[in-house]
């Protein structure tokens, strides 16, 4: 059995969200038990107290710990003894549930893992991060595109400068379940990621767009510095956008841009990203994510498979691999890399009690804050007409 190093054992978790007919909660899990270095065994996964109980029996959670909210599940929890308690809290609620639950949870002396964005508005983001520093919790957000071997892989070569200097980044999250009003048939996914209540200022930009930007400083390091978009609502009578682009100054001198659609007729979750540098640029795409292109002039272009075995695979990308290359890793495994990062701070704050919270593998609390920083950013640059407004959040990770 996987034991987490000089804890000796897994680490429990507790899951709020994730009811009958959710979508990411069953990810979550799946990811978290993938190295069988935790076990869920707790959970409140519904605002319906009977529902989240109903919803104990799909992960083997015992009733007793199947809890009717998630206020109830950190009380209980917290008063179990230390060798029983959960030790950290995965959140898979729409947005505006976030922040309640992650500051409880952090107050309450639990880990975290948080999906994104961080949370519903910028203040509450920048709440949130004080409760964090002023905790010794490990703090993870879910930007689990970054958890994908080759992503990895692309971090590590641009950051020891094998692509020169970065000069232009271009991320595009493109999508089209959204083309018709979904939300107005109850579908449920649709009908909160299209309600400001519930989303947040943005909809598009706040639910794939941060991916997209996330990716791009993930691989990059580049430090932003402005901001120009423009969104767009394109489904009439829907509140949020559906549509956007962003340009982006980053300090080096670089450009950014992001596209985020949720319009794009037969698009699926084609999160693409290039990046061009003065020696190179390569380009990678999550749906085909154990290929990624590199390019020199003059020279034939370079197919870079998923392989840990290869020479050309450098230690980043190597540790990310589960598989022999040609077996197909992806979402689950990506996921599943984030938790890894964040298991072994986890372990590592139970024996040593102390938590690194700027330098990590997995995206922080500092990578949450960003991301709504950029999302408002975009939504305020909108509403001026596409005027530039600064983009460098005090708190982004160095
Ligand atoms: P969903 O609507 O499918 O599921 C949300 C779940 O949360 C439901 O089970 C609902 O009952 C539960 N819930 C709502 N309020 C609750 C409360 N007060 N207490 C307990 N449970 C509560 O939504 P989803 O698509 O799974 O998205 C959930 C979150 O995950 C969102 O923040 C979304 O942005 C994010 N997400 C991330 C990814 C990713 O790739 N990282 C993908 C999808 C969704």
């Amino acid at each position: 059995m996987a034991t987490n190093g000089e804890l000796g054992r897994k680490l429990r978790m507790g899951l709020v969200g994730g009811g009958q007919g959710s979508f990411i909660g069953r990810v979550h899990v799946t990811a978290a038990v993938l190295d069988n270095r935790a076990a869920l065994v707790a959970g409140a996964f519904s605002s319906d107290a009977a529902r989240s109980k109903a919803s104990a029996a799909d992960y083997d959670v015992p009733p007793a710990r199947a809890y009717g909210s998630w206020q109830e599940m950190l009380e209980r929890e917290r008063a179990l003894p230390v060798g029983e308690r959960i030790d950290f809290v995965t959140i898979a609620t729409p947005n505006h549930m976030h922040h309640p639950v992650a500051k409880a949870a952090v107050q309450a002396g639990f880990h975290v893992v948080c999906d994104k964005p961080l949370t519903l508005t910028l203040a509450e983001a920048e709440d949130l991060a004080a409760a964090v520093a002023a905790s010794k919790s490990v703090f993870v957000v879910t930007h689990n595109y970054t958890g994908y071997p080759l992503v990895r892989q692309a971090r590590e070569m641009i950051l020891a400068g094998e692509l020169g200097e970065i000069q232009a980044v271009r991320a595009e999250y493109i999508q089209g379940w959204l083309r018709t009003r979904l939300e107005s048939e109850g579908q449920k996914q649709a009908a909160w990621r299209t309600d400001p209540a519930r989303s947040g200022a943005a909809g598009c930009f706040g639910d794939i767009g941060t991916h997209a930007y996330n990716l791009g400083r993930y691989m990059t390091g580049l430090m932003p510095e402005a901001i120009s978009a423009n969104l767009k609502i394109f489904v009439a009578g829907r509140p949020l956008d559906d549509y956007g682009h962003a340009v982006i100054r980053y300090e080096n001198g670089a450009l950014g841009t992001v596209t985020a659609s949720q319009i794009s007729h037969g698009r699926e979750n084609d999160l693409r990203i290039q990046i061009d540098g003065t020696l190179g640029s390569l380009e990678w795409r999550q749906e085909e994510p154990n290929k990624m292109l590199v390019r020199h002039n003059g020279k034939p272009h370079a197919v870079y498979t998923r392989d840990p075995n290869a020479p050309f695979t450098n230690e980043s990308g190597r540790a990310a691999c589960r598989l022999p290359s040609g077996h197909p890793e992806a979402f689950f495994e990506a996921f599943a890399n984030v938790y890894r990062a964040g298991f072994d701070a986890m372990a590592a704050a139970s024996t040593t009690g102390a938590v690194e919270r700027r330098d990590t593998i997995y995206p922080n609390i500092h990578d949450g804050v960003e991301g709504m920083y950029f999302i408002e950013q975009s939504v305020a640059s909108s509403r001026a007409n596409g005027g530039w407004l600064p983009l460098q959040h005090p708190l982004a990770r160095r």
